[in-house]
């Protein structure tokens, strides 16, 4: 293994993390207590990071299991056996203790924790995604943590345990981040069911994900909390696939994180992430996923620009057209009506229309928000000529 391909080294040269937290972790010995001498060390750790530049971005589970003593749902009642209604309900309770538990936590070091509670489609659907995207990044420019969390209460789809590992990811997708951190009780992949089988080795690093890895991770063990290994897997290969680094440990280590970064922790696994462009990869998804919803006419001086790779500002704009939404994407035309690319549009058609042809400093005059100088960024552009 090459030095470069290490967890220590992967942190060492990620700029944005993001890490998600198990509700085993967050957790206390009561029903309804958070685990507060640990989220503090946790928020030690995190403190420790920003100081080296490191913009940190936490998904914590918890909202369940610490809503269940309101609910009357037992610690022994397996998850999936809480009905939908009731989970909503215990989250609703819970949440609170757990964001209380990291704004505590956070307040001690100085630092402002913000709550962001996200579905999974919001972070499928575009506008929904911008907006997310907008909120997470201001946070992290004012050194505030997100602390993120699935908005249970509300989410249609039943709600899997293992669901944040894979939201991390997203969240990771989102935000443009280097690497995940997913903490739980299980300290990586082994080769077998650890719990059964006594010959299982563990595996510190797995280059190229296989079927055999997927193997290896085996059904979900039904917990108090985790989706089991086999959800941990699925992220691994969402997140390698898009250029991210996963790495799993036991968070019950205290000082986890610092750990980590020390190369001091006991055992993790290193899902390393395949080489890819990670906004060529947008650019793809744009390109193939989308349909466009409307057009927009440039003219030859913004034309210019976006061949020397800038973005798309409202003063280059001659013409609006067709019915879309912020975060839809649009065809890109020239003068003659030519198509010269495609790209996530900032505002919706109305707003478009209503700032064409303008100074970026006049947008707040018109629309009476202060939104983005760019009706479309060149990272979310594909430029065709
Ligand atoms: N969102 C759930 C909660 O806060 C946890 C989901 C998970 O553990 O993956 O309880």
């Amino acid at each position: 293994m090459s030095d470069r391909k290490t967890t220590t080294s992967v942190l060492e040269n990620t700029k944005l993390l993001v890490v998600k937290i198990g509700s085993v972790l967050v957790r206390g010995k009561k029903l309804d207590e958070v685990n507060q001498e640990w989220i503090n060390a946790f928020a030690q750790d995190v403190k420790k990071l920003m100081q080296t530049g490191i913009k940190v971005v936490v998904v914590s589970s918890g909202g369940i299991a610490l809503g269940r003593k309101a609910l009357g749902i037992k610690a022994s009642t397996p998850p999936n056996d809480i009905p939908l209604a009731k989970k909503q309900a215990a989250s609703s309770v819970g949440q609170y203790y757990v964001f209380n538990g990291y704004h505590k936590a956070f307040s001690k070091y100085g630092i402002n924790a913000g709550q962001v509670l996200l579905t999974m489609s919001e972070t499928e659907n575009r506008r929904m995604n911008l907006n997310a995207r907008d909120t997470i990044l201001t946070l992290l420019d004012h050194g505030i943590v997100p602390v993120i969390n699935e908005n249970d209460t509300v989410s249609t789809e039943e709600i899997q345990f293992g669901d944040n590992d894979r939201l991390s990811v997203r969240v990771a997708q989102m935000i443009g981040a280097d690497s995940v951190v997913l903490l739980s009780t299980t300290d990586g992949l082994y080769t077998n069911n650890p719990d059964i089988n006594p010959q299982a080795e563990h595996v510190p690093f797995i280059e190229q994900l296989s079927d055999e890895h997927v193997k290896m991770a085996g059904e979900a063990v039904p917990g108090l909390s985790t989706g089991g290994m086999k959800s941990k897997i699925k992220a691994a290969i969402s997140a390698t696939k898009t250029g991210i680094h996963l790495i799993i440990t036991d968070g019950r280590e205290v000082n986890v994180l610092e750990n980590l970064c020390a190369n001091k922790t006991k055992r993790s696994s290193l899902f390393y992430a395949q080489t890819v462009d990670k906004i060529a990869a947008r650019k793809m998804w744009i390109g193939a996923h989308m349909q466009p919803k409307g057009f927009v006419t440039i003219d030859d001086g913004a034309l210019k620009a976006l061949r020397n790779g800038k973005s798309l500002l409202p003063i280059g704009i001659k013409k609006v057209r067709g019915e879309f939404k912020r975060g839809d994407v649009v065809e890109i035309l020239d003068m003659t009506g030519n198509r010269v690319g495609m790209g996530i549009s900032a505002y919706n058609l109305y707003d478009a229309q209503l700032i064409c042809g303008c100074n970026s400093k006049d947008i707040v005059r018109i629309l009476g928000i202060i939104g983005s100088d760019e009706l479309i960024h060149r990272n979310d552009m594909v430029f065709e000529r």
